[in-house]
C-alpha cells in the first residue's frame, strides 16, 4: 500500500497508512501570533461495511527552524491510526468511539455528551465555551 512517511528534522515521526484509508492529509499549520506551528497527520478510513471514521496518526507541535519532510512511500506496514467518529448520525455497528468534536474525549471518558445532527460535544467543552462567551460580555 502507499503510505506517508513524515520526518521532522531528519527524524522519522510516523509512517501513516491503512488498508481502509480514504484519504491521509499531512497538514502544517502556523499560528504567527503564538509563534507556534502544528503538524497533523490525519484523514479518514472506511472500515468494511461501516460508515467513514476519522483517523489520526500524529499531532505534534513545531518550532521555528523545524524542517518537515513528507514522502510518499510504498510500504507493507504502517502505524495504526487512532480512529473515532464525531457524527452521531453515522449508522455504525462497530466499536469505534464517538468523541467530542472539540477535545476528542469519548463517551466513556466524559459521560453526558450533547449531540447535534453533525457532532457531539462534552460537558467540559460546553463549560469552556460558556466561560469564553461570558468573558466577552
Ligand atoms: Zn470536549
Amino acid at each position: 500500500m502507499i503510505c506517508l512517511e513524515v520526518n521532522v528534522n531528519g527524524e522519522r515521526r510516523v509512517v501513516a497508512g491503512d488498508a481502509s484509508a480514504e484519504v491521509i492529509n499531512a497538514t502544517v499549520s502556523l499560528y504567527p501570533d503564538l509563534k507556534e506551528g502544528w503538524l497533523e497527520i490525519a484523514g479518514s478510513v472506511v472500515p468494511e461495511h461501516q460508515p467513514v471514521a476519522d483517523a489520526l496518526w500524529l499531532a505534534a507541535a513545531l518550532s521555528a527552524g523545524d524542517v518537515v519532510e513528507v514522502r510518499l512511500l510504498d510500504c507493507e506496514q504502517a502505524a495504526a491510526p487512532n480512529i473515532s467518529r464525531t457524527d452521531p448520525t453515522a449508522r455504525a455497528t462497530d466499536s469505534i468511539p464517538l468523541v467530542c468534536a472539540f477535545c476528542d474525549k469519548s463517551n466513556d471518558e466524559v459521560p453526558g455528551m450533547v449531540a447535534s445532527r453533525k457532532a457531539v460535544i462534552c460537558p467540559q467543552c460546553i463549560g469552556y465555551l460558556h466561560d469564553i462567551i461570558s468573558a466577552d460580555s
